[in-house]
């Protein structure tokens, strides 16, 4: 599949890293967390920034700004995906890349936190332009980036065809194939089968453990999912599978209502043969902030950062917020939801399947023997569901909510192995 997300909805001027810092802090004093430990966990380990010339297709030159973020790498390579989207800065990748540490300790996946981004528009660049682009970022990032050292991925505006050019790219220099170096890649180039549909699927079976644990039937529930790109797309599809109802739908040309029901698969076609975009899909139109706001039992955000917020989280009327996105609730809005008893599954546990896989992937990629489906997504399902039930039990240890328990297990994780291992 070479369906890429899109070009992000409109947001709030919130700092993501701030958002990110809200939650740490919390789940920081919770633990218990001594101060070294917590002035090491709060900055990023490196910060790269570029400026990329690419020749354009009308043969001027255009310099991007590109960003690489390594937060920690103490449980093993750095990993995350690349960004390309006008509203990347320094600020939101170095939130995503902390996300990413906290994600890959929490689901105990063997991996410190990294991201990058590129500032760009690539709903307006041709293949070429594209492919000019991520070559320039990975000679850029040649040093940075290796299979033992930093492991990018697709993120928001990539897909598997920039990971098979980066993949391309770096191993021209090193001389020999490296499929290792990053994950997301087409599955004729080393890729995982059951990747494409790894974030979405885990989605799917943290909302199902969640729902386990509220007493709430899945068959018949209702649920919004904002955002209709690979994660979006893939949730609404495998909830539906479990038998719920999903009542709208979103993307960058707005919302979508059916109150009998939308038909996942035909959205997902339909978006296929429109340019990638649901414009024209026959359902009731409705605003962003009417889908979040909903009556329904599930909501999943599934399009990007600060979606949720102090402003609109007094509307929400969903049980359960089950966060495809990173970082779609902004920290302003943690209290307002527990206060309303939503129960939220954070960012960095319901979207975490997609690193996994990206694990896996990295695994086969190094072995040179390459698993079924079914074994991948087994493996996959296990490590979310024992990933759920840690963080509900933190949550029941220190009484606290899903989200700052997660962070709790992620950072306890984090920290110890520096206990071990030291600093330097
Ligand atoms: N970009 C995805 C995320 O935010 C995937 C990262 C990866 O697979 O390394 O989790």
């Amino acid at each position: 599949m070479t369906y890429k997300e899109p070009a992000p909805l409109s947001k709030t001027h919130l700092n993501p890293f701030e958002s990110m810092m809200s939650r740490f802090d919390i789940a920081a004093k919770a633990l218990g967390l001594d101060d070294s430990s917590y002035n090491v966990l709060k900055s990023p380990a490196k910060v790269v920034m570029v400026n990329l010339p690419v020749v354009m297709d009308n043969g001027k030159v255009q310099v991007f700004e590109g960003y690489r973020v390594v937060h920690n790498a103490n449980l093993g390579p750095s990993k995350g995906g690349i960004r390309y989207s006008m509203d990347v800065n320094l600020d939101e990748v170095k939130a995503l890349a902390a996300w990413m540490t906290w994600k890959c300790a929490v689901v105990g996946i063997p991996y410190g936190g990294g991201k990058g981004g590129v500032k760009c528009d690539p709903r307006s660049m041709s293949k070429g332009e594209l492919e000019r682009l991520t070559r320039a970022y990975t000679v850029s990032m040649i040093d940075v980036f290796g299979p033992e050292k930093d492991i990018p991925a697709p993120d928001m505006g990539t897909g598997p065809q920039e990971m098979a050019w980066l993949m391309d790219e770096y191993s021209k220099i090193k001389g020999y194939s490296c499929p290792a170096v990053v994950t997301g890649k087409p599955l004729v180039l080393g890729g995982s089968l059951g990747r494409v549909e790894a974030t979405g699927r885990g989605v799917m079976v943290t909302a199902r453990s969640a729902m386990a644990k509220m007493g709430i039937n899945p068959v018949g529930a209702t649920c919004a999912v904002q955002g209709f790109g690979n994660v979006g797309s893939i949730s609404a599809k495998l909830l539906a599978t479990q038998g719920l109802k999903i009542v709208a739908i979103s993307d960058v040309t707005g919302g979508y209502y059916n109150a009998e029901g939308i038909n996942i698969e035909e959205a997902i076609a339909y978006r296929d043969r429109n340019q990638g975009t649901l414009e024209g899909f026959k359902a009731d139109r409705i605003s962003n902030n009417e889908l979040l706001t909903l009556d329904v039992t599930v909501l999943v955000p599934a399009a990007m950062e600060d979606q949720i917020t102090a402003e609109n989280a007094n509307d929400i009327k969903a049980k359960l917020i089950v966060e495809g996105a990173n970082g779609p609730t902004s920290w302003n809005a943690d209290e307002i939801l527990n206060g309303k008893g939503i129960m939220v599954v954070p960012d960095i546990l319901a979207n975490a399947g997609g690193v996994t896989v990206s694990y896996f992937e990295w695994v086969q990629n190094r072995l040179g023997y390459y698993w079924t489906e079914e074994r991948v997504n087994r493996r996959a399902d296990r490590t979310m569901k024992m990933a759920f039930e840690a963080v509900y039990a933190a949550a029941q240890k220190y009484n606290v909510s899903w989200r700052i328990a997660a962070y709790v297990v992620s950072i306890d994780k984090v920290a110890n192995t520096q206990k071990f291992r030291g600093v330097f």
